[in-house]
């Protein structure tokens, strides 16, 4: 009864004065330097400003504009294809060669011409009605765009895990995601649909994002990315999946890009085959865990990989992706004792010892609160 007793005070104080003194005490330290995330961590859309827009009701001008390009003149934002893609993609495709990825290509001789993909990719889909678009559509356009690369053991994918993913993948200097490749780069985040009547052949007003009809249609940019993608990678490869979704979702669902698209097309044979699939499956702070690895959907997964005769391994959170989600989200509960050791680390590093006395009565209080409940706990 008396560690209950230890337990429950230590924790009541540790609430009330450590907690609250601690995110005092940083936020004092950090005076009024705030570094906000450039994205939500998890996008949960990976086209924002579609669903953003849908919300909005359509602006009466712009209804009456239907068949005008709304990129004329001022710019109106609306569901349809996005203002100046053709300048947007073409000056990625400068960006990204010249700039930022040229140390991705395998073949550095093997830089592409950015006005023949663009073409490439505009002739697939301008003055194409949207809903007859299926999974052939943009094939010129990977092929040109993603010829002759291979991406060996740091290709990483993910599966509702897209922003913490891209801040671990670092552009590629970790990691290689499809939106690392030239293809997806050039698009990433774009809306576009063709229209026959328009004289652009483009429509700016309204993209469907949902035949119901033709479900390829939906899929036909994103899925082929996915596929080509997957064929790319080699060696050993990353999969960065969410183990706390709501509503029972699972972290390995049928239907999913990854599912349908990805793990069917790892290269199971020859020089440039997948050996071994590594998932790294993650547990947001303040959420609650779903599925942790041997479990639920992440044998479903297991049994696929292991019967497409790759390697498999899982591990929960690694200690990497821990710190870039409580970089997030440094308000969390569970990120607050990291947050202080760190402040502790990072005091000795600048004057050699730790600055401030209560933080170490704090983190004394943190641990025996701790060493009192797992006494509880194994006392009990
Ligand atoms: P996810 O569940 O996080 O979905 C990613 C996006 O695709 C979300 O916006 C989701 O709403 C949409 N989506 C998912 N399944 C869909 C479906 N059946 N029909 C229409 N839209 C669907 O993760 P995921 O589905 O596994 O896709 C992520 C993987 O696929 C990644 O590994 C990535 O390589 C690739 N991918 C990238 C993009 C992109 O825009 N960059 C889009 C799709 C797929």
């Amino acid at each position: 009864m008396i560690y209950y007793q230890v337990s429950i005070f230590s924790f009541v104080l540790l609430l009330v004065t450590d907690i609250t003194s601690l995110i005092y005490a940083a936020d004092q330290k950090s005076v009024d330097i705030h570094l906000e995330p450039p994205y939500q961590a998890d996008r949960s859309s990976i086209r924002p400003s579609i669903s953003h827009a849908q919300k909005k009701p359509k602006p009466k001008f712009a209804q009456k504009m239907h068949l005008i390009s709304s990129c004329n003149g001022s710019y109106v934002k609306t569901n349809g294809t996005t203002c100046g893609l053709k300048e947007i993609m073409i000056g990625r495709c400068y960006e990204y060669q010249y700039m930022k990825y040229q140390l991705f290509l395998t073949n550095q001789s093997n830089v592409k011409n950015c006005t023949q993909l663009y073409q490439a990719f505009e002739s697939a889909v301008r003055y194409k009605p949207y809903c007859n678009m299926n999974m052939s559509t943009y094939e010129k356009y990977f092929q040109l765009a993603l010829s002759g690369v291979h991406v060996i053991n740091r290709a990483m994918f993910w599966s509702g895990t897209y922003g913490v993913t891209h801040a671990y993948s670092a552009d590629g200097a970790n990691y290689i995601t499809l939106e690392d490749t030239l293809a997806a780069a050039m698009a990433n985040g774009l809306v576009w649909c063709g229209n026959e009547n328009h004289t652009d052949g483009f429509d700016f007003f309204s993209c469907p994002n949902n035949c119901k009809d033709n479900r390829w249609a939906d899929l036909a940019f994103w899925g082929l990315a996915s596929k080509t993608f997957a064929q790319l990678a080699a060696g050993e490869i990353y999969v960065v999946l969410n183990g706390s979704h709501a509503n029972d979702r699972p972290a390995f669902r049928n239907n999913s890009y990854f599912s349908d698209f990805e793990l069917p097309n790892f290269r199971r044979t020859g020089e440039y085959r997948v050996t071994k699939i590594n998932i790294l499956l993650l547990h947001s702070p303040d959420k609650n865990v779903t599925e942790k690895c041997g479990e639920k959907s992440l044998v479903q997964l297991e049994n696929l990989i292991l019967a497409q005769g790759f390697q498999y391994a899982c591990k929960d959170d690694p200690e990497e992706l821990i710190l870039i989600m409580c970089g997030n989200q440094w308000k969390a509960r569970e990120c607050q004792i990291a947050r202080h050791v760190l402040r502790q680390a990072w005091d000795k590093k600048l004057y050699g010892t730790s600055l401030s006395k209560r933080n170490s009565h704090s983190f004394l209080l943190v641990c025996l609160t701790a060493l009192a409940e797992i006494f509880f706990l194994v006392k009990f």
